[in-house]
Protein backbone atom coordinates (compact mmCIF):
# COMPACT_ATOMS: atom_id res chain seq x y z
CA UNK A 1 0.00 0.00 0.00
CA UNK A 2 1.41 3.66 -1.02
CA UNK A 3 0.36 6.14 0.93
CA UNK A 4 0.32 9.89 -1.33
CA UNK A 5 0.54 13.00 -0.44
CA UNK A 6 -1.83 15.05 -3.31
CA UNK A 7 -0.31 18.34 -3.47
CA UNK A 8 -2.94 20.64 -5.50
CA UNK A 9 -6.01 18.11 -4.96
CA UNK A 10 -8.88 20.35 -5.92
CA UNK A 11 -6.96 21.07 -9.32
CA UNK A 12 -7.18 19.33 -13.16
CA UNK A 13 -4.36 16.81 -12.29
CA UNK A 14 -5.42 16.48 -8.70
CA UNK A 15 -9.27 15.19 -9.63
CA UNK A 16 -7.62 12.87 -12.45
CA UNK A 17 -5.01 11.14 -9.59
CA UNK A 18 -7.64 10.87 -7.05
CA UNK A 19 -9.73 9.37 -10.07
CA UNK A 20 -7.07 6.78 -10.82
CA UNK A 21 -6.45 5.91 -7.06
CA UNK A 22 -10.33 5.48 -6.28
CA UNK A 23 -10.37 2.63 -8.97
CA UNK A 24 -7.18 0.93 -6.84
CA UNK A 25 -7.96 1.25 -2.62
CA UNK A 26 -5.93 -1.89 -2.68
CA UNK A 27 -2.89 -0.17 -3.76
CA UNK A 28 -3.07 3.84 -2.92
CA UNK A 29 -4.18 5.87 -0.01
CA UNK A 30 -4.52 9.32 0.48
CA UNK A 31 -2.44 11.00 3.50
CA UNK A 32 -2.85 14.75 2.70
CA UNK A 33 -5.20 16.88 0.26
CA UNK A 34 -4.04 20.24 -0.14
CA UNK A 35 -6.01 23.28 -2.41
CA UNK A 36 -6.39 27.16 -2.18
CA UNK A 37 -9.96 28.16 -3.26
CA UNK A 38 -12.25 25.18 -3.67
CA UNK A 39 -12.91 24.70 -0.64
CA UNK A 40 -16.19 23.08 -1.14
CA UNK A 41 -14.59 20.52 -3.50
CA UNK A 42 -11.69 20.24 -0.73
CA UNK A 43 -14.19 19.16 1.64
CA UNK A 44 -16.02 16.31 -0.44
CA UNK A 45 -12.98 14.68 -1.57
CA UNK A 46 -11.90 14.52 2.41
CA UNK A 47 -14.95 13.03 3.07
CA UNK A 48 -14.24 10.40 0.32
CA UNK A 49 -10.73 9.83 0.66
CA UNK A 50 -10.34 10.33 4.45
CA UNK A 51 -7.23 11.39 4.14
CA UNK A 52 -4.99 12.04 7.67
CA UNK A 53 -4.61 16.05 6.68
CA UNK A 54 -6.00 18.66 4.70
CA UNK A 55 -3.97 22.12 3.67
CA UNK A 56 -5.19 25.08 2.51
CA UNK A 57 -3.54 28.76 2.52
CA UNK A 58 -4.66 30.42 5.07
CA UNK A 59 -6.19 30.95 8.97
CA UNK A 60 -9.91 31.64 7.31
CA UNK A 61 -9.75 29.22 4.86
CA UNK A 62 -9.09 26.57 7.30
CA UNK A 63 -11.88 27.49 9.58
CA UNK A 64 -14.20 27.44 6.85
CA UNK A 65 -13.09 23.99 5.83
CA UNK A 66 -13.04 22.69 9.11
CA UNK A 67 -16.57 23.57 9.39
CA UNK A 68 -17.61 21.84 6.48
CA UNK A 69 -15.95 18.59 7.36
CA UNK A 70 -17.69 18.68 11.11
CA UNK A 71 -21.07 19.02 8.84
CA UNK A 72 -19.70 15.91 6.83
CA UNK A 73 -18.52 14.24 10.07
CA UNK A 74 -15.28 13.69 8.39
CA UNK A 75 -11.99 13.78 10.81
CA UNK A 76 -9.81 15.08 8.60
CA UNK A 77 -7.28 17.51 10.49
CA UNK A 78 -6.95 20.81 9.11
CA UNK A 79 -3.88 22.90 8.85
CA UNK A 80 -3.12 26.31 6.67
CA UNK A 81 0.68 27.92 5.29
CA UNK A 82 3.47 27.08 3.43
CA UNK A 83 4.48 24.89 6.85
CA UNK A 84 1.92 22.89 6.76
CA UNK A 85 2.46 22.06 2.68
CA UNK A 86 6.37 21.00 3.53
CA UNK A 87 5.25 18.89 6.68
CA UNK A 88 2.70 16.47 5.03
CA UNK A 89 4.57 16.53 1.73
CA UNK A 90 7.97 15.39 3.63
CA UNK A 91 5.90 13.19 6.48
CA UNK A 92 7.22 10.11 7.11
CA UNK A 93 4.48 7.72 6.72
CA UNK A 94 4.09 9.35 2.95
CA UNK A 95 5.78 6.82 -0.24
CA UNK A 96 4.58 9.42 -3.07
CA UNK A 97 3.81 12.93 -3.23
CA UNK A 98 2.00 14.15 -6.24
CA UNK A 99 3.75 17.60 -7.06
CA UNK A 100 0.07 19.43 -8.62
CA UNK A 101 0.23 23.13 -7.26
CA UNK A 102 0.12 25.16 -10.08
CA UNK A 103 3.17 27.78 -10.39
CA UNK A 104 5.42 29.24 -8.01
CA UNK A 105 3.44 28.14 -5.08
CA UNK A 106 4.82 24.49 -5.93
CA UNK A 107 7.86 25.23 -5.66
CA UNK A 108 8.90 25.26 -1.69
CA UNK A 109 6.57 22.01 -0.84
CA UNK A 110 7.73 19.91 -3.33
CA UNK A 111 11.49 20.92 -2.67
CA UNK A 112 10.52 19.75 0.47
CA UNK A 113 9.30 16.23 -0.73
CA UNK A 114 12.56 15.85 -2.44
CA UNK A 115 15.11 16.52 0.46
CA UNK A 116 13.21 14.05 2.41
CA UNK A 117 13.69 11.07 -0.35
CA UNK A 118 9.93 10.68 -1.64
CA UNK A 119 8.87 9.31 -4.83
CA UNK A 120 7.81 12.47 -6.34
CA UNK A 121 5.18 12.39 -9.31
CA UNK A 122 5.84 16.02 -10.94
CA UNK A 123 3.07 17.62 -13.07
CA UNK A 124 4.19 21.63 -11.44
CA UNK A 125 6.67 21.68 -14.31
CA UNK A 126 7.09 25.61 -13.11
CA UNK A 127 9.50 24.09 -10.52
CA UNK A 128 11.74 22.38 -13.06
CA UNK A 129 11.66 25.84 -14.66
CA UNK A 130 12.52 28.43 -12.26
CA UNK A 131 14.84 25.74 -10.57
CA UNK A 132 15.49 23.13 -12.27
CA UNK A 133 19.59 22.90 -11.68
CA UNK A 134 19.01 22.55 -7.44
CA UNK A 135 15.70 20.53 -8.04
CA UNK A 136 18.08 17.69 -9.74
CA UNK A 137 20.75 18.55 -7.62
CA UNK A 138 18.25 17.72 -4.67
CA UNK A 139 16.91 14.64 -6.48
CA UNK A 140 20.71 13.64 -6.82
CA UNK A 141 21.59 13.69 -3.03
CA UNK A 142 18.10 12.31 -1.81
CA UNK A 143 17.97 9.68 -4.27
CA UNK A 144 14.24 10.16 -4.93
CA UNK A 145 12.44 8.98 -7.87
CA UNK A 146 11.25 11.63 -9.66
CA UNK A 147 8.66 10.79 -12.27
CA UNK A 148 7.72 13.23 -14.82
CA UNK A 149 3.55 13.59 -14.99
CA UNK A 150 3.73 16.21 -18.10
CA UNK A 151 2.48 13.69 -20.85
CA UNK A 152 5.40 14.52 -23.38
CA UNK A 153 7.91 14.11 -20.43
CA UNK A 154 6.14 10.87 -19.29
CA UNK A 155 6.22 9.83 -22.87
CA UNK A 156 9.72 10.36 -23.44
CA UNK A 157 10.49 8.44 -20.01
CA UNK A 158 8.53 5.32 -20.94
CA UNK A 159 10.62 5.71 -24.59
CA UNK A 160 13.83 5.66 -22.19
CA UNK A 161 16.20 2.54 -21.51
CA UNK A 162 15.19 1.70 -17.87
CA UNK A 163 19.48 2.87 -16.98
CA UNK A 164 18.97 6.21 -18.31
CA UNK A 165 21.58 8.81 -17.59
CA UNK A 166 23.05 10.88 -20.58
CA UNK A 167 21.60 10.78 -24.57
CA UNK A 168 25.14 10.33 -25.31
CA UNK A 169 26.02 7.22 -23.50
CA UNK A 170 21.99 5.82 -24.45
CA UNK A 171 22.60 6.03 -28.27
CA UNK A 172 19.90 9.12 -28.27
CA UNK A 173 20.18 11.67 -31.26
CA UNK A 174 17.08 13.39 -30.46
CA UNK A 175 14.21 14.17 -28.29
CA UNK A 176 11.33 14.75 -30.19
CA UNK A 177 8.44 16.57 -28.09
CA UNK A 178 5.16 16.87 -29.30
CA UNK A 179 2.34 20.08 -29.55
CA UNK A 180 -0.55 19.91 -30.24
CA UNK A 181 -0.58 23.76 -31.83
CA UNK A 182 -3.14 24.95 -29.20
CA UNK A 183 -6.49 26.19 -30.55
CA UNK A 184 -4.93 28.69 -32.58
CA UNK A 185 -3.06 26.65 -34.78
CA UNK A 186 -2.35 27.96 -38.49
CA UNK A 187 -3.61 31.16 -37.35
CA UNK A 188 -1.16 34.76 -37.60
CA UNK A 189 -0.62 37.12 -34.79
CA UNK A 190 -2.15 39.49 -36.64
CA UNK A 191 -5.89 37.33 -36.16
CA UNK A 192 -4.72 36.07 -32.49
CA UNK A 193 -4.27 39.96 -31.29
CA UNK A 194 -8.07 39.71 -30.07
CA UNK A 195 -9.17 36.36 -29.40
CA UNK A 196 -10.76 36.04 -25.85
CA UNK A 197 -9.59 34.26 -22.75
CA UNK A 198 -12.51 31.80 -23.51
CA UNK A 199 -11.07 31.07 -27.04
CA UNK A 200 -7.99 30.42 -25.63
CA UNK A 201 -8.86 27.78 -23.08
CA UNK A 202 -10.80 26.13 -25.50
CA UNK A 203 -7.97 23.06 -25.92
CA UNK A 204 -8.77 21.42 -28.59
CA UNK A 205 -7.70 18.19 -27.36
CA UNK A 206 -6.94 18.34 -23.45
CA UNK A 207 -9.01 19.53 -20.77
CA UNK A 208 -7.10 21.36 -18.31
CA UNK A 209 -6.63 24.63 -16.01
CA UNK A 210 -6.27 27.76 -17.39
CA UNK A 211 -3.41 29.18 -16.84
CA UNK A 212 -2.07 26.01 -18.76
CA UNK A 213 -4.64 26.28 -21.49
CA UNK A 214 -3.57 30.04 -22.14
CA UNK A 215 0.16 28.68 -22.11
CA UNK A 216 -0.80 25.81 -24.58
CA UNK A 217 -2.61 28.23 -27.09
CA UNK A 218 0.46 30.36 -26.79
CA UNK A 219 2.90 27.65 -27.31
CA UNK A 220 4.47 28.94 -24.24
CA UNK A 221 3.80 25.52 -22.47
CA UNK A 222 6.15 24.27 -24.94
CA UNK A 223 8.38 26.52 -23.82
CA UNK A 224 8.23 25.53 -20.63
CA UNK A 225 8.42 22.03 -21.93
CA UNK A 226 11.43 22.10 -23.46
CA UNK A 227 13.35 23.63 -20.37
CA UNK A 228 11.58 21.01 -17.86
CA UNK A 229 13.00 18.11 -20.46
CA UNK A 230 16.99 20.04 -20.64
CA UNK A 231 16.65 19.18 -16.89
CA UNK A 232 14.93 15.81 -16.60
CA UNK A 233 17.18 14.14 -19.53
CA UNK A 234 19.93 16.30 -18.90
CA UNK A 235 19.84 17.49 -23.04
CA UNK A 236 20.28 21.21 -24.38
CA UNK A 237 17.85 22.92 -26.75
CA UNK A 238 19.39 21.93 -29.51
CA UNK A 239 18.97 18.25 -28.63
CA UNK A 240 15.47 18.79 -28.97
CA UNK A 241 12.82 19.16 -31.79
CA UNK A 242 9.40 20.67 -30.81
CA UNK A 243 6.91 18.80 -33.52
CA UNK A 244 3.35 19.91 -34.22
CA UNK A 245 1.08 17.12 -34.23
CA UNK A 246 -2.56 18.65 -33.92
CA UNK A 247 -3.95 14.64 -33.08
CA UNK A 248 -2.30 14.55 -29.71
CA UNK A 249 -2.39 11.12 -30.33
CA UNK A 250 1.85 10.48 -30.16
CA UNK A 251 2.51 12.50 -27.03
CA UNK A 252 6.47 12.35 -27.86
CA UNK A 253 9.17 10.24 -28.74
CA UNK A 254 12.67 9.67 -28.73
CA UNK A 255 15.00 9.21 -32.08
CA UNK A 256 18.24 6.94 -31.35
CA UNK A 257 21.46 6.90 -33.77
CA UNK A 258 20.51 3.48 -35.69
CA UNK A 259 17.58 4.94 -37.11
CA UNK A 260 15.06 4.29 -34.19
CA UNK A 261 12.35 6.60 -33.52
CA UNK A 262 9.87 4.78 -30.13
CA UNK A 263 6.97 6.62 -29.53
CA UNK A 264 4.27 6.28 -27.03
CA UNK A 265 1.06 6.69 -28.00
CA UNK A 266 -2.63 7.13 -26.36
CA UNK A 267 -5.54 9.00 -26.22
CA UNK A 268 -5.66 12.36 -24.86
CA UNK A 269 -5.96 11.82 -21.19
CA UNK A 270 -4.06 12.44 -17.88
CA UNK A 271 -4.78 9.67 -16.38
CA UNK A 272 -2.12 7.47 -18.45
CA UNK A 273 0.95 9.51 -17.01
CA UNK A 274 -0.68 9.78 -13.29
CA UNK A 275 -1.42 5.84 -13.35
CA UNK A 276 2.13 5.16 -14.85
CA UNK A 277 3.58 7.79 -12.33
CA UNK A 278 2.00 5.99 -9.34
CA UNK A 279 2.39 2.16 -10.33
CA UNK A 280 6.09 2.63 -12.04
CA UNK A 281 7.49 0.32 -13.44
CA UNK A 282 4.42 -1.43 -13.33
CA UNK A 283 1.41 -0.56 -14.65
CA UNK A 284 -2.97 -0.47 -13.87
CA UNK A 285 -5.52 0.57 -15.03
CA UNK A 286 -6.35 4.23 -15.67
CA UNK A 287 -10.00 4.28 -16.70
CA UNK A 288 -8.55 5.57 -20.18
CA UNK A 289 -10.18 3.92 -23.24
CA UNK A 290 -7.89 1.73 -25.59
CA UNK A 291 -7.21 3.77 -28.46
CA UNK A 292 -8.34 3.09 -31.10
CA UNK A 293 -5.80 3.32 -34.47
CA UNK A 294 -8.73 3.09 -36.96
CA UNK A 295 -10.61 5.56 -35.83
CA UNK A 296 -8.08 7.96 -35.45
CA UNK A 297 -7.14 7.22 -38.89
CA UNK A 298 -4.62 9.50 -39.57
CA UNK A 299 -1.48 11.25 -37.75
CA UNK A 300 0.08 14.60 -39.22
CA UNK A 301 3.11 16.44 -38.69
CA UNK A 302 4.21 19.67 -38.63
CA UNK A 303 6.71 22.53 -37.92
CA UNK A 304 6.24 24.94 -34.93
CA UNK A 305 5.73 28.44 -36.16
CA UNK A 306 7.99 30.67 -34.33
CA UNK A 307 7.16 33.59 -35.85
CA UNK A 308 3.27 33.89 -34.93
CA UNK A 309 4.07 32.33 -31.82
CA UNK A 310 7.22 33.69 -30.30
CA UNK A 311 6.51 32.82 -26.63
CA UNK A 312 8.54 29.42 -28.12
CA UNK A 313 11.21 31.46 -29.45
CA UNK A 314 11.62 32.82 -26.37
CA UNK A 315 11.39 30.14 -23.77
CA UNK A 316 14.24 28.46 -26.22
CA UNK A 317 16.57 31.55 -25.81
CA UNK A 318 15.95 31.37 -21.88
CA UNK A 319 16.75 28.13 -21.51
CA UNK A 320 20.26 28.52 -23.26
CA UNK A 321 20.99 31.63 -21.23
CA UNK A 322 20.67 29.29 -18.39
CA UNK A 323 21.13 31.12 -14.80
CA UNK A 324 17.74 32.91 -13.84
CA UNK A 325 16.42 33.31 -16.98
CA UNK A 326 13.94 30.79 -17.17
CA UNK A 327 12.60 31.92 -14.18
CA UNK A 328 12.16 35.45 -15.36
CA UNK A 329 10.26 34.23 -18.33
CA UNK A 330 8.17 32.07 -16.01
CA UNK A 331 7.34 34.84 -13.98
CA UNK A 332 6.78 37.21 -16.77
CA UNK A 333 4.37 34.80 -18.36
CA UNK A 334 1.95 34.09 -14.84
CA UNK A 335 1.53 37.82 -14.61
CA UNK A 336 0.82 38.62 -18.37
CA UNK A 337 -1.34 35.12 -18.79
CA UNK A 338 -3.28 36.34 -15.70
CA UNK A 339 -3.52 39.89 -17.27
CA UNK A 340 -4.85 38.50 -20.49
CA UNK A 341 -7.44 36.24 -18.26
CA UNK A 342 -8.12 39.43 -16.45
CA UNK A 343 -9.11 41.15 -19.92
CA UNK A 344 -6.56 44.01 -19.48
CA UNK A 345 -4.13 42.95 -22.04
CA UNK A 346 -4.18 41.14 -25.56
CA UNK A 347 -3.34 37.23 -26.14
CA UNK A 348 -0.35 38.73 -28.42
CA UNK A 349 0.72 40.78 -25.85
CA UNK A 350 1.57 37.97 -23.36
CA UNK A 351 4.68 37.84 -25.19
CA UNK A 352 5.66 41.28 -25.44
CA UNK A 353 5.15 41.43 -22.17
CA UNK A 354 7.95 38.17 -21.54
CA UNK A 355 10.35 39.44 -24.23
CA UNK A 356 10.32 42.82 -22.33
CA UNK A 357 11.04 41.68 -18.97
CA UNK A 358 13.91 39.77 -20.13
CA UNK A 359 15.30 42.35 -21.64
CA UNK A 360 14.68 44.44 -18.97
CA UNK A 361 16.23 42.21 -16.27
CA UNK A 362 20.18 40.86 -15.71
CA UNK A 363 20.33 37.32 -15.40
CA UNK A 364 21.98 35.54 -12.45
CA UNK A 365 23.14 32.30 -11.14
CA UNK A 366 20.57 31.67 -8.46
CA UNK A 367 22.05 29.29 -5.66
CA UNK A 368 18.80 28.68 -3.51
CA UNK A 369 15.49 28.96 -3.77
CA UNK A 370 15.50 32.10 -1.89
CA UNK A 371 17.17 33.78 -4.72
CA UNK A 372 15.12 32.19 -7.22
CA UNK A 373 11.98 34.02 -5.65
CA UNK A 374 13.87 37.04 -5.43
CA UNK A 375 14.13 37.14 -9.21
CA UNK A 376 10.63 35.78 -9.65
CA UNK A 377 9.37 38.24 -7.47
CA UNK A 378 12.15 41.04 -9.49
CA UNK A 379 10.32 40.01 -12.91
CA UNK A 380 6.73 40.03 -11.51
CA UNK A 381 6.85 43.49 -10.74
CA UNK A 382 8.98 44.21 -13.47
CA UNK A 383 6.29 42.98 -15.87
CA UNK A 384 3.53 44.28 -13.82
CA UNK A 385 4.58 47.88 -14.22
CA UNK A 386 4.98 47.06 -18.11
CA UNK A 387 1.36 45.87 -18.21
CA UNK A 388 0.21 49.20 -16.35
CA UNK A 389 2.06 51.28 -19.07
CA UNK A 390 0.54 49.55 -21.98
CA UNK A 391 -3.14 49.77 -20.59
CA UNK A 392 -3.23 53.67 -20.13
P1 LIG B 1 -5.30 23.84 -11.76
O1 LIG B 1 -5.32 25.31 -11.82
O2 LIG B 1 -6.47 23.07 -12.25
O3 LIG B 1 -5.03 23.37 -10.23
C1 LIG B 1 -4.03 23.94 -9.46
C2 LIG B 1 -4.02 23.41 -8.03
O4 LIG B 1 -3.05 24.17 -7.29
C3 LIG B 1 -5.34 23.56 -7.29
O5 LIG B 1 -5.52 22.48 -6.41
C4 LIG B 1 -5.15 24.84 -6.48
O6 LIG B 1 -5.93 24.85 -5.31
C5 LIG B 1 -3.67 24.76 -6.15
N1 LIG B 1 -3.10 26.11 -5.96
C6 LIG B 1 -3.17 27.17 -6.82
N2 LIG B 1 -2.52 28.23 -6.30
C7 LIG B 1 -2.03 27.86 -5.09
C8 LIG B 1 -1.30 28.51 -4.08
N3 LIG B 1 -0.93 29.79 -4.19
N4 LIG B 1 -0.96 27.80 -2.98
C9 LIG B 1 -1.34 26.50 -2.84
N5 LIG B 1 -2.05 25.83 -3.75
C10 LIG B 1 -2.39 26.49 -4.87
O7 LIG B 1 -3.97 23.36 -12.51
P2 LIG B 1 -3.67 21.98 -13.24
O8 LIG B 1 -4.08 22.08 -14.64
O9 LIG B 1 -4.14 20.85 -12.41
O10 LIG B 1 -2.07 22.00 -13.25
C11 LIG B 1 -1.30 21.71 -12.10
C12 LIG B 1 0.17 21.63 -12.50
O11 LIG B 1 0.33 20.55 -13.41
C13 LIG B 1 0.67 22.87 -13.23
O12 LIG B 1 2.00 23.12 -12.90
C14 LIG B 1 0.57 22.48 -14.69
O13 LIG B 1 1.52 23.15 -15.50
C15 LIG B 1 0.89 21.00 -14.62
N6 LIG B 1 0.33 20.21 -15.71
C16 LIG B 1 -1.01 20.15 -15.89
C17 LIG B 1 -1.54 19.40 -16.95
C18 LIG B 1 -3.03 19.27 -17.16
O14 LIG B 1 -3.44 18.53 -18.03
N7 LIG B 1 -3.86 19.94 -16.40
C19 LIG B 1 -0.67 18.73 -17.81
C20 LIG B 1 0.69 18.80 -17.59
C21 LIG B 1 1.19 19.54 -16.53
MG1 LIG C 1 2.42 18.77 -21.41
Amino acid sequence: MQSITLLGATGSIGESTLDVIARHPDKYSVFALTGHQQLGKLALQCQRFQPQFAVVNDAKSAAQLQTLLVEKNTKTEVLYGVEALCQVASAVQVDAVMAAIVGAAGLVPTMAAIKTGKKILLANKEALVMAGGLFMDAVKASGSDLLPIDSEHNAIFQCLPANYELAETSGISKLLLSASGGPFRGWSAEQMATVTPDQACAHPNWSMGRKISVDSASLMNKGLELIEACWLFAVTPSQIDVVVHPQSVIHSLVQYVDGSVLAQLGNPDMRTPIAYGLAWPDRIDAGVPELDLFDIARLDFERADLINFPCLRLASDAAAAGGDAPAILNAANEIAVQAFLDGRIGFTQIAEVVDNTLSGLEVGEPDSLDVVQESDKKARSHSAAYITGIES
